[in-house]
């Protein structure tokens, strides 16, 4: 088998900062610091410099990052067991297990087929009497936010949460809630960051991140992701330890800085896809080329015709290597087999047609145009 068009190369993503991030591993090492500290809170102060947001708490993950928000939320009162929070039905299966797993009940709504985003159209008919927030998803980077989510969200006091694992960088369009900020991390109340290694923004091991601007929830999450502890052998919750390391922070305080120029350089592989993508069988994401509210987390076509899995394998002969993201829904999955929800059709569709192309470090502009021809070749 050729691979000549990896899906992702995680090494090659790592390789061009080898040296500064050596150079900070090194300095945490010589540090004597390995809980907390400096690199943390200077990590803390980037990503709200970066985000717009007034504070930001360095965490163990994304999962734990959407958990510690919703867990914080019960704690201040604004949420109680078996409220309802509204999700898009195709996101992925993390920000349906942080509901559970907190004791509430996601609603799950059908995505927009233009965007892949929640549908802001469908989601009054989803809010009840026990809605107490919106989960809205940036999923494949691009910014899942308008003034009908904003409207609905004041209309009945409602808690916006953004799942931003895919989004760092994204710039809304529509002003956020506080109708100041445009950026992933302060478009909501509250937003959970993930850095898993494949992120736009990767760690170097699990990380993540909660930013919010109001002060309560931020104080809340801090101490729930510290043991439950607002100062030292004083446990005010029943917490979790759910913190980030400084090794970690310190790897992250190197990718951050370099944010905005690997999201240009996926910006460029997704036009060059865009540009040359022409097959009646398939269908190209939205693609505007002056706004910047998608990152191109992923780079997510729709095969048409029940020819999914025929063309992956046709691509991968021409040593072309995809994935999909994702192929079941979180309804569809063994462990929600008892979930209630109503007809899904496009998250359905969606799970049957969406592949993702290469559009990491490792695939050059002119990587994505020789793939584009490539599917152009393709018949079926
Ligand atoms: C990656 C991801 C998460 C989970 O983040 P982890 O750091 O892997 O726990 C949550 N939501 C979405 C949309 C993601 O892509």
């Amino acid at each position: 088998m050729n691979n000549t068009y990896p899906f992702l190369d995680l090494k090659a993503v790592n390789a061009r900062y080898e040296e500064e991030l050596i150079a900070a591993a090194t300095r945490v090492i010589k540090s004597g610091r390995y809980i907390g500290g400096e690199e943390v809170d200077k990590f803390e102060q980037e990503l709200c410099d970066m985000t717009g947001a007034a504070y930001a708490v360095g965490v163990s993950n994304g999962l734990d990052a959407l958990r510690l928000i919703l867990r914080a939320y019960k704690e201040l009162g604004i949420m109680t067991d078996g409220d309802e929070v509204i999700v898009p039905g195709n996101t992925y299966i993390a920000s349906v297990l942080a509901i559970t797993d907190a004791g509430l009940t996601p609603v799950l709504v059908d995505p927009s087929l233009t965007t892949f985003n929640i549908d802001t159209a469908k989601i009054e008919k989803a809010v009840t009497p026990r809605t107490r927030a919106i989960m809205t998803v940036h999923l494949y980077g691009r910014t899942a936010w308008d003034e009908t989510m904003a409207e609905i969200a004041r209309k009945y006091g409602l808690k916006i949460i953004e799942d931003s694992a895919q989004a760092i960088g994204a710039c809304s369009v529509a002003l956020g809630m506080d109708g100041k900020g445009r950026r992933a991390g302060a478009l909501g109340h509250a937003s959970a960051f993930s850095f898993y290694p494949t992120k736009n923004v990767g760690a170097l091991g699990d990380a993540g991140a909660v930013t919010t601007s109001d002060n309560e929830l931020a104080k809340a999450v801090r101490a729930l992701a510290n043991y439950g502890s607002d100062r030292r052998y004083h446990n005010i919750y029943v917490g979790a330890n759910c913190r980030l390391d400084p090794m970690q922070a310190a790897m992250l305080r190197i990718k951050l800085g370099h944010t905005a120029e690997e999201n240009a350089d996926r910006f460029a592989r997704a036009l060059a896809y865009h540009r040359t993508i022409n097959h009646e069988a398939i269908i190209c994401p939205m693609m505007s080329e002056s706004v910047t509210d998608n990152v191109w987390h992923q780079y997510v076509i729709r095969v048409t015709g029940g020819k999914r899995d025929e063309f992956r394998d046709k691509l991968l002969k021409h040593g072309v290597a995809t994935d999909v993201h994702y192929a079941v829904p979180p309804h569809r999955q063994p462990c929600y087999q008892n979930l209630k929800h109503g007809p899904l059709p496009v998250t359905e569709l969606l799970a049957n047609e969406v592949v993702s192309l290469p559009i990491g470090t490792g695939t050059s502009v002119k990587d994505a145009a020789t793939i584009a021809e490539i599917i152009n070749s393709i018949e079926f």
